[in-house]
């Protein structure tokens, strides 16, 4: 317990830079985010520190693109490592690192072929096009009448045609005319699938756990039916692992809980090793083979850093390590956090290191929860108003997270009106 206790935050000691700091970006900078309090200075595996000292276990880890740990030491060599020979060529040209980072890549998750883009909204956008493509020139469908089937309560991004198939509110108000040529859902509704889809359905696109909705599991046998439907109807399968996606879950991909393989995957967030934006689009040549050159691009994409650190995630991930910790940690914190439904917690959603709690609302807000956790050291983030989300980096102990249990236990007897 020592280690942990040396890394427990000494707050409220002394005067503190952090107002200016927020005052800044309050003055200077768009208003399109309300971060907590908090301005971080440096970090090491689950741990930050803000620009007075202060010490946070991470809860959050950039919402599961810090999935390895703040600075991950293999990850830094690698980019270390690459910045010293070559950061940017454009698709203009090859270089050393892509022909190998598309294969191993490809490798890992069990597909042909990948698209590499940068940001998760990217992957998005990209499997879009595919799979309206791919609709058109494989499937036969009409030209211009593809559909695509969503969920609702899904988050894929925040680009003009991703919002378009949103129905969060503030996600869209504002920001139409909208990219036609959607449906949504109900999450888990399989008899809603079966009948939106038609003859003009060229994909279904999910996350196979909802991550921003608040960590929404399917229900059991969901996904397969899915993909049951999917084959029969000849449609692709696109799962959006972006979040849930790379260890999070205690498996590589969240799928595999499920034995389910979608004809197409988009990967994003952890790919980056949280040093880099890395997106990337994986399917079997068939689908994948549908762009041709000068269709679809990105300056960016699948650069020569973005390779090299992106290699050195699929190498981590080749070691099965950060999946075991996800499914063991994961077990144990699932069980801390049962304790606390009842006692100010209605119910607790989770899976590896990934847990949606929906706070009791007579208590306070999710916000509320988050910004004494964060008094305490301790980062995580609401989502829809009375959900925390915890997802901290794979890195984090078992004594760390039962810290983090007790910090929020007290949190919430804080806000009952006990001692806390
Ligand atoms: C974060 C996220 C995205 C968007 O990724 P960005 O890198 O922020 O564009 C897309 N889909 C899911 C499931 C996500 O969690």
């Amino acid at each position: 317990m020592t280690a942990l206790d040396d890394r427990r935050p000494r707050h409220g000691a002394g005067p503190t830079t952090a107002p200016a700091h927020l005052a800044l970006a309050e003055a200077h900078a768009a208003h399109n985010y309300h971060p907590l309090p908090v301005v971080i200075a440096d970090a090491e595996g689950a741990w930050v520190t803000d620009v007075d000292g202060n010490r946070y276990l991470d809860c959050l880890a950039a919402y599961s693109a810090v999935n390895f740990g703040h600075r991950n030491p293999r990850l830094l060599a690698a980019a270390r490592a690459q910045l010293d020979r070559v950061t940017l060529v454009s698709r203009a040209f090859g270089h050393d690192q892509f022909g190998p980072f598309c294969a191993e890549l490809a490798e890992l998750v069990g597909k042909q072929a990948v698209l590499p883009m940068n940001t998760g909204a990217e992957a998005v956008e990209s499997g879009v096009k595919i799979a309206r493509k791919w609709g058109y020139e494989v499937k036969g469908v009409l030209d211009g009448r593809a559909n695509i089937v969503v969920a609702q309560g899904n988050f894929h991004g925040r680009t003009t045609t991703v919002i378009s198939f949103s129905d969060d509110p503030e996600a869209r108000a504002g920001f139409g005319p909208f990219t036609p040529g959607f449906r949504q859902v109900p999450f888990g509704d399989v008899e809603a699938l079966a009948l939106a889809i038609d003859r003009d359905t060229v994909a279904v696109l999910l996350e196979p756990i909802q991550g921003e909705a608040g960590v929404i599991l399917p229900p059991p046998g969901y996904l397969e039916q899915v993909r049951e439907l999917c084959t029969r109807h000849r449609v692709l399968f696109v799962a959006d692992e972006i979040q849930s996606g790379l260890a999070r879950t205690g498996r590589t991909l969240a799928c595999q809980h499920d034995g389910v393989v979608p004809d197409v995957y988009l990967l994003g967030k952890a790919l980056g090793g949280g040093v880099v934006p890395v997106s990337a689009v994986l399917a079997d040549r068939e689908v994948l083979d549908v762009l041709r050159p000068g269709q679809h691009g990105s300056t960016f994409g699948g650069n020569p850093l973005a390779c090299a650190v992106g290699r050195e995630v699929v190498a981590l991930l080749g070691t099965g390590e950060f999946q075991r910790r996800a499914a063991t940690l994961g077990g144990h914190l699932a069980a801390e956090l049962d304790g606390l439904v009842g006692h100010g917690v209605l119910r607790v959603r989770s899976i590896g290191l990934w847990a949606g709690i929906d706070i009791d609302p007579t208590l306070g807000t999710g916000r509320e929860v988050c910004e004494r956790l964060a008094a305490r050291g301790v980062l995580a983030k609401d989502t829809h108003g009375s959900t925390v989300r915890l997802a901290p980096p794979l890195v984090v102990t078992a004594d760390e997270l039962d810290w983090a249990v007790d910090t929020l236990r007290a949190v919430l007897r804080e806000l009952a009106g006990g001692p806390g």
